[in-house]
């Protein structure tokens, strides 16, 4: 089978296959795809032998650090990790992505934020599908005409990304055209590129996307995508604000990592889980069984497998049915990494307890007259940074108030906020990081 074959019948599986599906349906679907995934594509990675035949529930849970330790086992084709690591190092230095292991392997690395980088290995069979699907996923039906009618120009679709990945090169034909913008080149060469060349479709992560919306509404990016998509990064509230005011319509989320396409966002707003493709199960990180890990487990995948893979993001599941009548699960939000959580002291004692990245972030969506900030926990301070719009003064006392509400909320100790003077930093391939824990407080120290 060619690779476009298998995006277009990955594309049709995934827009039309599950089209008036009731979520016994997607569950029973889900059931027939993994047991033939646990009894066919398992047992040929080495470190699953031993658990040939048995139930998911009883494999392992790993994690970034168990996948490096043995790479070779957790792959089924034998490739180490230094071999695959040498091909991506080589790639990011050149900014040349096409090099592949062993004639069909792309190899990925992931952005770590707590170190390690992540190391992943995609077949071009793997590459063909995940493209199909991730366009059924995302097109409108708008897009989808433009992409089937001959008569048209092609769909021209502008990706910013850390590094440019043969995936679009797979996906690229003569009704869909790609155009990849490198993160570490300067924003005036990507103004001038659009300019010349306007997009029908523009993903990029948000913080690319607020500042491109704010050439728009300065006069200096004439481009009218028909779908703008966040990608790569957190999609906060105060810029999706901005971009959506600028571009006149909704941003679409994706929440895709190197381990996998996990979700989309829904036209009622929130993040659906591929069901149809990759497995969920929730590491529960509060009581009230909101906010949690995943555990992940990719069905598809047939070269490295991420099987019950321990995610450090943090997300918050919506109740109930979505609105729009997809019957997979969904998220409210994708609410940070593992890094982004702070802790405080709870005012009945005991251990500090997790002040979650969503709740951080809206409360400084609640103050007036703040453009930027970050937010850093260093044992028992917190220590934020503030780019005011007009008085710092106003702005500073704004947040030492809100931040107090918080801690009232949640009944914990105000903590120690310490406000230091803003400074800018450069765009470059790094994600933003608004909030971070830097060091957490040891036992005692903010009792
Ligand atoms: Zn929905």
């Amino acid at each position: 089978m060619t690779d476009r074959l298998r995006s277009v019948l990955a594309f049709a599986g995934a827009r039309w296959g599950l089209r008036a599906a009731d979520p016994t349906a997607l569950r029973q679907l889900q059931e027939r795809r993994l047991e033939r995934f646990l009894a066919t594509t398992l047992p040929r990675a080495p470190f699953y032998r031993a658990w040939a035949g048995k139930p998911l529930a009883e494999l392992p849970i790993v994690d970034k650090a168990t996948m490096l330790a043995d790479f070779a086992a957790f792959n089924t084709r034998g490739i180490p990790l230094d071999r695959a690591l040498s091909i991506a190092l080589d790639a990011e230095r050149s900014r040349d992505f096409r090099p592949e292991l062993d004639g069909d392997l792309t190899v990925g690395l992931s952005s770590g934020t707590s170190g390690t980088r992540g190391v992943f290995l995609v077949s071009t069979a793997e590459r063909a599908r995940w493209a199909g699907v991730l366009l059924a996923r995302l097109l409108t039906p708008a897009s989808l005409r433009h992409l089937l009618d001959p008569r048209r120009p092609p769909l021209r679709v502008a990706l910013f990304l850390r590094a440019n990945s043969n995936l679009y090169g797979t996906l690229a034909n003569r009704r869909l055209a790609f155009s990849f913008h490198d993160l570490l080149t300067p924003i005036a060469t990507h103004l001038e590129r659009l300019r010349a060349s306007p997009p029908d479709i523009l993903a990029a992560p948000p913080t690319v996307l607020r500042l491109l919306a704010e050439a728009r509404e300065a006069g200096g990016l004439a481009a009218a995508p028909r779908q703008v998509i966040s990608v790569a990064e957190v999609l906060e509230a105060d810029d999706r604000q901005v971009i959506e005011r600028a571009f006149g319509g909704p941003v679409q989320q994706i929440y895709q990592a190197t381990e996998g396409f996990l979700g989309a966002s829904c036209p009622a707003g929130r993040v659906h889980w591929n069901e149809d493709l990759v497995h969920l199960e929730p590491e529960w990180l509060d009581a009230e069984r909101r906010r949690f890990h995943p555990i992940v487990t990719d069905f598809s995948r047939t070269t490295q497998l991420i099987v019950r893979y321990r995610l450090d993001d943090v997300l918050v599941a919506a109740s109930g049915p979505c609105p729009c009548g997809r019957p997979s699960r969904s998220l409210d939000a994708i609410a940070g990494r593992a890094d982004e959580v702070l802790w405080a002291a709870p005012l009945a004692g005991g251990d500090p307890v997790a002040v979650f990245p969503d709740l951080l972030r809206r409360t400084f969506t609640l103050i007036d007259g703040l453009r930027d900030y970050r937010l850093e926990q260093h044992g028992a301070e917190w220590r934020v940074r503030l780019d005011p719009a007009g008085s710092r003064g106003d702005v500073e006392t704004a947040v030492r108030a809100e931040v107090l509400e918080l801690a009232r909320r949640l009944q914990v100790r105000p903590p120690a906020l310490v406000v230091e003077d803003w400074r800018p930093e450069p765009l470059a391939g790094e994600k933003r990081r608004r909030i971070r824990c830097v060091a957490r407080p040891v036992p005692g120290e903010i009792r």
